[in-house]
């Protein structure tokens, strides 16, 4: 026992913690001396509790009679004025109540309590730093984005006005770029979005999002020739509005810009409620995603074929969203043949009641 920072105990079971028998390791524990301990002959243990823990420990031990044992920690504090934590361990013999004893372990275990504090306290710090950066990129984003707007606003001015083959080329060149920018811009405006939003349901017409969502990505090349197939048996519901438009916006969009020149490309879109959310897939017979990069196409910035000419954030932000509602993703997919993305969307769990409604 004299290795265990520690010491074994032997008390009456009444608010005073009469010992009985404690043994040396109580010294090196608390600072007291056996003798000053037993029998209350200096002081009680009770009064070496942290007076903020004593009612607990009373009413934990109380709480033991049924089982007959007890674990507790809580704070004492030692002759020096130190606070310790301590682990204790007993059982109740005699059947407890005032005539009772108890015996049991304490152990010091304020090393590992200071580590828990220790951990808690940089984990609470990390959250700021995460909390600054995220508003950082949101505001940087924010404020690039108005030059950026007047350049392309700028370009387009130009196109109309040179007359010259090659400028025009280049100021091509430059909207083209610009837009791009402009994309990515928002991209990182909307996951910075996603990550410090309050989930907020809406009343939500299902056709209506979906094609609001088509038209808005009516512009992008290569569109016209595309077989949109829906499949969006039930009408309305309520869910977070922005969610699922980034989610149903990035799948739609990369099951455009990757589809197969050869086959006429089809992009097939389906909602279904099920009883406790949201079922959506998703699947086009495009170039298909291989093996190969199967794991990577979720991660921030990864694009995984030459024919994307995007941010690489169209699946992180749709992962992003999945996570923020805690629902889950599944992707299926053969080169040459196509891909399927499953998602599946809990209800929205606000004030503890369900929140979408058929
Ligand atoms: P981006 O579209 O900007 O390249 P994403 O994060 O949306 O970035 O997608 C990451 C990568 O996953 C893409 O570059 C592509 O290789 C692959 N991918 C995503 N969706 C599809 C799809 N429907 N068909 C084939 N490949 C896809």
């Amino acid at each position: 026992m004299s290795n265990i920072p520690g010491a074994v105990f032997k008390c009456k079971n009444d608010p005073n913690w009469t010992m009985e028998f404690i043994s040396d390791g109580v010294k090196q524990l608390t600072g007291y001396e056996v003798n000053e301990l037993l029998y209350n002959n200096v002081l009680s243990y009770q009064k070496l509790v942290h007076p903020d823990d004593r009612a607990r420990l009373w009413e934990e031990v109380q709480g033991a009679t049924n089982t007959g044992t007890y674990l507790v920690e809580y704070r004492i504090i030692t002759k020096e004025g130190k606070i310790k934590w301590v682990w204790e361990q007993g059982r109740l013999v005699n059947n407890g109540g005032f005539s009772g004893s108890l015996e049991g372990v304490i152990i010091d275990i304020t090393e590992r309590k200071d580590f828990e504090e220790a951990l808690k306290k940089s984990e609470s710090e990390l959250k700021k730093t995460n909390a600054e950066l995220e508003a950082y990129i949101y505001k940087a984003s924010h404020d690039l984005r108005g030059p950026l707007a007047s350049i392309i606003g700028l370009t387009m001015v130009a196109e109309m006005e040179i007359k010259e083959d090659q400028t025009l080329q280049f100021i091509k060149l430059i909207r083209n770029r610009t837009e791009r920018l402009n994309d990515t811009l928002t991209n990182l405006l909307d996951l910075a979005k996603i990550k410090q939003k309050v989930l907020e349901p809406e009343h939500i017409i299902a056709e209506s999002l979906v094609n609001e969502i088509i038209n808005n990505l009516a512009n992008k090349s290569g569109v016209s020739d595309i077989e949109f197939h829906k499949n969006i048996p039930f009408k309305e519901f309520y869910y977070d509005p922005f969610i699922l438009t980034c989610i149903l916006h990035n799948l739609i969009e990369n099951s455009i810009d990757f589809k197969q020149s050869a086959d006429t490309p089809r992009i097939f879109i389906s909602m279904s409620n099920e009883a406790d959310g949201i079922r959506i897939d998703i699947e086009d017979n495009g170039i298909g995603i291989g093996d190969d990069i199967r794991d990577k196409i979720f991660t921030m910035f990864y694009r995984g074929h030459d024919k994307s000419t995007g941010s690489g954030l169209g699946l992180y932000i749709v992962k992003t969203s999945v996570d923020k509602v805690g629902g889950t993703i599944a992707v299926k997919s053969e080169p040459n043949k196509g891909s399927r993305f499953s998602i599946f969307l809990p209800c929205i769990d606000i004030n503890q009641s369900e929140t979408i409604y058929l």
